[in-house]
């Protein structure tokens, strides 16, 4: 007698993304993992008496979607703040701060986010900008890529940056010539203090400082964060999501979500990084070790040590090897030497852990790959899986080294200029034409050979894979001669899915609809292989499944 399923989804156009079996119309669920893939008749042969059926009417169904770069818990705190994409100009700008001070009376700071580097197309964002919008009440917005941020007048002042800060390389708090801050701030150690007022710190901890709450959190304060994680979490299964690599962290978050797993279950799997900074010592990754020991489950693992190597090429912040074409005296900072990050690839590589870096320009994408090879040299080759978050710009000459040392390449399809609307200036500008051709090169990479995850990085871009797919699959050159960059529908989706899965050692249980592997499935409302590449983001997750649990249903 065959086994009876827990859940069986019918009719579905399912992309399976097992090569040896790609298509399929039903899919039996049991136990959290998967059953059985195949035609109607026989996965219906597992209905019991208790078997819930999903009809799929003809809508696709694929692999839960594997967000390989997000930022969960400041990104759930953030749906709460005034999102400010697509706006532009004073007036508006204007109206649309006003309407949110007006309706958060008793906010004791308010805070925008999203908000485009051309704002103001005419004009740099300054305090003054501000003040005559919202004069008495403190205001900071954050830029989409939350590398910078403009405050008011009062926000500086309470803060207590409007006389200006020392802050490490990298950071800035913009001086004016009246010897006060202009109100850009630059990087998380210059706007750190006006975040801070929003009392939303404890959200931000794993990407600003990577350490713990101290003091500890009252049990309030951990009740309210835990909601705020499982915003964040309904948010992804929302989108179709059941694995997130997250891209901060720290111990704190680790045990908010294992208290949510431990109450009612994770409703999307992810993985927790430690969050290393450039202020740290070596003898710290022992709590990476540790934190990889302690949660390395299904649902909730870490062994993942997260870098910032640089910051972004629209605040000049990347690191370059030729100066910027719109600023010829000047290369970016590294927040690490060259020496130092190697040291430190080294010795994360020797404790058998992944390394994810961010590197946005071709310097620090030629440090942080000097690294992993130095890894390799010092302690041999082994399956490590070290990774590349964002690669904004390269060069021919390191393109093949990804491949040689395995190097996943994780891209953002929302991130290119041009891409779902983003204005082309003044990151072309800034980049410089000789470099166009090795900018956002996520095709490149792959025919190159390389592994390549896709995410949105959340909240820096909207979340939703199925936009992000669309926007790789429509990425419109700067110039005629440069490469097409475009993936077809089944390679986006590889990147959210198998690719996924592999730069998390889990390919052997997840990324495809296979049986015996985990029960993460999405039935989504029409037939993507069907669909227009600019109509794709009208099809909508139907319903989500993660271990063979409803997690989001339309
Ligand atoms: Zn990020």
């Amino acid at each position: 007698m065959l086994s009876h399923a827990d859940l069986i989804v019918t009719n579905g156009r399912v992309l399976t993304m097992d090569e040896a079996n790609p298509k399929a119309e039903a899919i039996a669920v049991k136990d959290g993992l998967i059953l059985a893939v195949g035609d109607n008749g026989s996965i219906l042969d597992r209905k019991g008496p208790d078997t819930r059926i999903i009809d799929a009417k003809g809508g696709s169904v694929v692999p839960g979607f594997i967000e390989a770069h997000m930022h969960l818990f400041s990104g759930a705190a953030e749906l709460a703040h005034l999102q400010l994409q697509g706006v532009y100009g004073f007036e508006a700008l204007q109206k649309v701060i006003r309407d949110y001070a007006a309706a958060r009376p008793d906010a004791k700071m308010l805070v925008g986010q999203g908000v485009d580097y051309t704002v103001l197309p005419a004009e740099t964002v300054t305090r003054h900008h501000l003040d005559r919008i919202l004069p008495d009440r403190p205001f900071a917005m954050a830029a989409p890529d939350h590398h910078t941020m403009w405050a008011n007048t009062k926000a500086l002042e309470m803060a207590g940056v409007l006389h200006g800060k020392k802050v490490g390389p990298g950071n800035e708090v913009v001086m004016g010539e009246d010897g006060l801050a202009t109100g850009e701030l630059r990087e998380n150690e210059a706007f750190g203090p006006v975040l801070k007022l929003a009392g939303e710190e404890r959200t931000r901890l794993g990407l600003s400082t990577g350490g713990e709450p101290d003091p500890a959190p009252s049990t309030a304060e951990r009740d309210a964060d835990r909601d705020i994680m499982r915003r964040g979490l309904a948010w992804c299964a929302k989108h179709g999501i059941t694995s997130i690599q997250n891209m901060d962290g720290n111990l704190y978050q680790l045990d908010l979500l294992s208290e949510i797993d431990a109450e009612e279950g994770l409703s999307c799997r992810v993985q927790v990084p430690f969050h290393y900074k450039n202020f740290m010592t070596l003898d710290m990754l022992e709590k990476a070790s540790s934190m990889a020991e302690r949660y390395s489950s299904d649902y909730l693992h870490s062994g993942v040590v997260k870098v910032f190597y640089d910051g972004v090429l629209d605040s000049w912040t990347a690191v370059m090897i030729e100066p910027y074409a719109d600023r010829p005296d000047w290369v970016g900072e590294p927040l690490f030497t060259p020496d130092q990050f190697r040291e430190l690839a080294v010795a994360i590589d020797r404790r058998g852990l992944q390394i994810a870096v961010h590197a946005i320009g071709d310097g620090a994408v030629r440090a942080v790959l000097d690294g992993y090879e130095a890894a390799r040299k010092e302690n041999g080759k082994r399956d490590s899986r070290h990774r590349i978050e964002h690669i904004e710009v390269t060069t021919e000459a390191d393109i093949p080294r990804f491949i040689d040392l395995g190097v996943i390449a994780s891209m953002q399809p929302p991130h290119p200029p041009g891409s779902m609307g983003l204005p082309l200036e003044p990151t072309v500008s800034r980049i410089g034409r000789e470099r166009w051709h090795v900018s956002y090169p996520s095709r490149t990479l792959k025919e190159a050979g390389a592994h390549v995850v896709f995410a949105s990085d959340w909240p820096v871009s909207p979340i939703d894979p199925i936009a992000g797919m669309q926007a790789s699959m429509m990425r419109e050159k700067w110039a005629d001669d440069m490469p097409d960059q475009r993936f077809s529908l089944h390679e986006a989706l590889a990147a959210y899915t198998v690719e996924g899965a592999y730069a998390e050692f889990a390919e052997s249980r997840k990324g495809q609809l296979k049986p015996g592997f985990l029960g993460d499935l999405v039935v989504l409302s029409g037939d993507i292989e069907a669909t227009a590449p600019d109509a794709l983001h009208e099809i909508r997750p139907a319903t989500t499944i993660c271990g063979g649990r409803i997690t989001y249903q339309a």
